[in-house]
């Protein structure tokens, strides 16, 4: 099978392109590298057996004519490509808008003219500012004002699911949307926020490790490997056509308890520094105070269950983070 990942250069794209490549499968990628980086997928070109079914090319999703040919060659589309990251959002909130409205509508828009499986990534960040616990699929969505930019990720991705369910009602465009909470595994960068590899490498360095607000927002972590196991099988299954699915974890940690878990794993002499909302990030910020998913409505599809927990999540980190020096 002939499978496109676009932002498969990122994080979660370079292990999906792994995982099927094992498979068997040829696996295309597009990524511009705005977050991603040609090193995530270093080691799979350097693999023999990989190399004549690895295609990269390094390109945005807005290029239509590179897009159309690749989404012509494969049969499945994974659309990872998008802004991410807290701090990414807020810094190029322009860019970011962009590239996940317009990057999507052209995914769609040529899945559907091609009559092409895809898998839209979204995320649990569409929830907005709930705090109640668990958040499923059918849930009301509560966002802050738009003066808060943080809130322009959840929008665009929001309005990337409107795009694809509304395509499904109207052409049948088989697609399927997954919400993701919170996805950590070894090569995800701290660079743009996101706060274990942060932590982890502040511990090892021992660094300050930087909490902020009063750390006891929560968060429920979930391996890459689970996610790339959801992400394989929801775009074999039918069923999940014009559906929204959680993929996450199961144990919900505030952000002061991550920090002293990581000190504890890493035996860091490290202290952990409160440091204000609005120092981290200025005073138009907003953070989501509690984010836990429901994943009953994965599990009964595909018996999704994560296999892989924040205890086991925090040590693959480490021992990635050690032995590259990260
Ligand atoms: N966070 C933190 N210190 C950091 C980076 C993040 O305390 O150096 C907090 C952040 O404010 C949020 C949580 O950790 O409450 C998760 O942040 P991340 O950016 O990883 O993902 P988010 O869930 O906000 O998208």
């Amino acid at each position: 099978m002939r499978v496109l990942i676009t932002g498969g250069a990122g994080f979660i794209g370079s292990h999906l392109a792994e995982a099927y490549l094992d498979k068997g499968d040829e696996v295309y990628i597009i990524d511009n590298l705005s977050t991603g980086s040609l090193d995530n997928i270093a080691h799979l070109k350097e693999k023999g057996s990989y190399q004549k079914r690895l295609f990269v090319q390094v390109d945005s999703i807005l290029n239509r004519d590179a897009m159309l040919e690749l989404i012509g060659t494969c049969e499945v589309v994974h659309h990872l490509a998008a802004a991410v990251g807290v701090e990414y959002i807020l810094d190029k909130p322009m860019e970011s808008i962009t590239t996940n409205i317009q990057g999507t509508e052209v995914v769609l828009e040529l899945c559907n003219k091609f009559k092409k499986r895809v898998l839209l990534a979204s995320t649990s960040e569409v929830y907005g500012k709930h705090t109640h616990a668990p958040l499923v699929e059918t849930d009301n969505i509560i966002y802050g004002p738009s003066s808060k930019f943080r809130w322009s990720y959840a929008a665009s991705k929001l309005m990337d699911e409107f795009m694809a369910l509304a395509y499904y009602r109207t052409t049948g465009l088989q697609v399927t949307i997954a919400r993701l909470f919170n996805t950590v595994g070894p090569r995800q960068t701290g660079a743009y926020g996101m706060v274990i590899p942060r932590l982890v490498r502040q511990a090892l360095k021992n660094e300050p490790l930087t909490v902020y607000g009063d750390g006891q927002q929560t968060r429920t972590f979930t391996d890459v490997k689970d996610v790339v196991w959801a992400f394989m099988r929801l775009a074999e299954n039918e069923s999940s056509c014009g559906q929204v699915y959680n993929i996450g974890g199961l144990e919900e940690v505030s952000i002061l308890e991550l920090a002293q878990r990581i000190i504890s794993l890493c035996n860091s002499g490290s202290e952990i520094q409160l440091i204000p909302y609005d120092k981290a990030f200025g005073k138009d910020f907003e953070d989501m105070q509690r984010r836990v998913p429901g994943i009953e409505k994965i599990e009964s599809l595909i018996g999704f269950s994560p296999k892989i927990d924040l205890h086991a999540i925090l040590a693959r980190v480490i021992d990635y983070m050690r032995k590259h020096n990260k």
